[in-house]
């Protein structure tokens, strides 16, 4: 059993959304104590994702059973040990850890075996805005501490910044996964469709594995930080000509962005066996026409983050080649200007929130 100041140490302060679509506010609430397998995490830092957004203003409702509120949002997690349970073998006090979009999944299934939680069968217990096994509500990262099992928590390589290496925990994994399995190598032509939070992830990791790099954004604004972050081509979505020039050319596609947008114009820029593979999730999507598809045995695709062992082995590739996230670190009195901006397409590359100042 915790002890009596571990559980008062469970008292957590974060920020909320009361319901959908209104400001974030201060809220407190518990996190439970710590069971056998559990880590207390003392968050130091959280990315914001555009999915949070999403969530808060309940964009994905027709995608999803219910939405929790109040909500905490935040699955880019990144803190240090403070507490482990009696049966903690993978973790100790003082280590530097993160936490992703889930928080626990079946164990059971098909799936969870093959380190695909993500997909799991039976239910992904995701970090905020979901049911935990015992029916209570998840909070998200905008907190300044998370109760996590061991086996659902990552390893931070030491040689990375808590601060840049938040943002790998959703973004990253999210973009390494799609270009691993879909084999972005050297020799191959990979574009990424939106220069965002993803999207600018997604340039360094492709650029880091070998491939052939082409940012295709809505404009040529960003192209002069799209090259520096790795890019070896940049084009602008809004430009007609830019599908013209870039008919049958690659082999990948991901898509980051977080609009509706024309998937044919994508899939139209595919070599033959090419693939456009989804991860943006807009609230409405765009209609394929079968020709997109038929023409040059196209295939479309989605992709959603990634299991814990790849996980792992992202953050550890990034600790290798010492890539984290281009980010600005935000006060969290500040978090609703941030998602304001992150509409605006007004953030170079990730907002993260400092979450000492949820003491100020
Ligand atoms: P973000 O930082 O806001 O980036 C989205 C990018 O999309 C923008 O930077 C912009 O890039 C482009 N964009 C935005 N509005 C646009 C518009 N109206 N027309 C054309 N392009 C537009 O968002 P993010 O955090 O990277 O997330 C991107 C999407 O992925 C969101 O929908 C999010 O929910 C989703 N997501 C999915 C997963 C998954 O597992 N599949 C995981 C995390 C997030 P340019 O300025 O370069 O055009
Ligand atoms: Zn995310
Ligand atoms: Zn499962």
């Amino acid at each position: 059993m915790p002890k009596t100041s571990e559980l008062i140490a469970l008292k957590t302060k974060g920020y909320a959304a009361a319901t959908q679509g209104v400001p974030l506010a201060p809220f407190s609430f518990e996190r439970r104590d710590l069971r056998e397998h559990d880590v207390l995490i003392d968050i130091q830092f959280c990315g914001i994702c555009h999915s949070d957004i999403h969530q808060a203003r309940n964009e994905w409702s027709e995608y999803q059973e219910e939405s929790i509120f109040p909500m905490v949002p935040g699955h880019e997690i990144a803190g240090i040990v403070a507490a482990v349970g009696d049966k903690v073998s993978k973790y100790k006090v003082g280590d530097k850890v993160g936490v992703g979009c889930f928080v626990d999944s079946c164990r059971r299934c098909e799936e969870c075996k093959a380190g695909l939680e993500q997909y799991c069968t039976v239910k992904t217990v995701w970090t905020y805005n979901a049911r935990d096994n015992e029916g209570q509500p998840t909070y998200g990262g905008y907190s300044d501490k998370i109760v996590v099992d061991e086996n659902y928590v990552l390893r931070i390589p030491d040689n990375l910044p808590l601060d840049g290496a938040a943002p790998l925990l959703c973004a990253g994994i999210t973009l390494y996964s799609p270009l691993h399995h879909w084999g972005a190598r050297p020799g191959k032509k990979v574009a990424i469709v939106g220069l965002g939070g993803l999207g600018h992830m997604g340039v360094k990791l492709a650029h880091a594995l070998g491939a052939e790099v082409t940012v295709l954004s809505h404009s040529l604004k960003k192209q002069a930080d799209g090259k520096r972050l790795g890019a070896d081509h940049f084009f602008a979505t809004s430009d007609p000509q830019t599908f013209e020039k870039l008919k049958g050319h690659f082999d990948l596609i991901i898509n980051t962005v977080s609009a509706q947008m024309d998937w044919n114009n994508l899939l139209s820029m595919l070599r033959v066996d090419g693939t456009l593979v989804i991860v943006g999730l807009p609230e409405k999507q765009h209609s394929i026409a079968a020709f997109s598809l038929t023409a040059g045995r196209r295939s479309l695709a989605g992709s959603q983050i990634g299991g814990i062992r790849e996980t792992q082995e992202m953050l550890d590739f990034c600790g290798k080649h010492n890539i984290t996230s281009d980010i600005e670190v935000v006060p969290i009195q500040k978090v609703n200007e941030a998602y304001e901006r992150v509409l605006k397409s007004d953030v170079r590359y990730r907002f993260v929130i400092d979450v000492a100042t949820l003491k100020a």
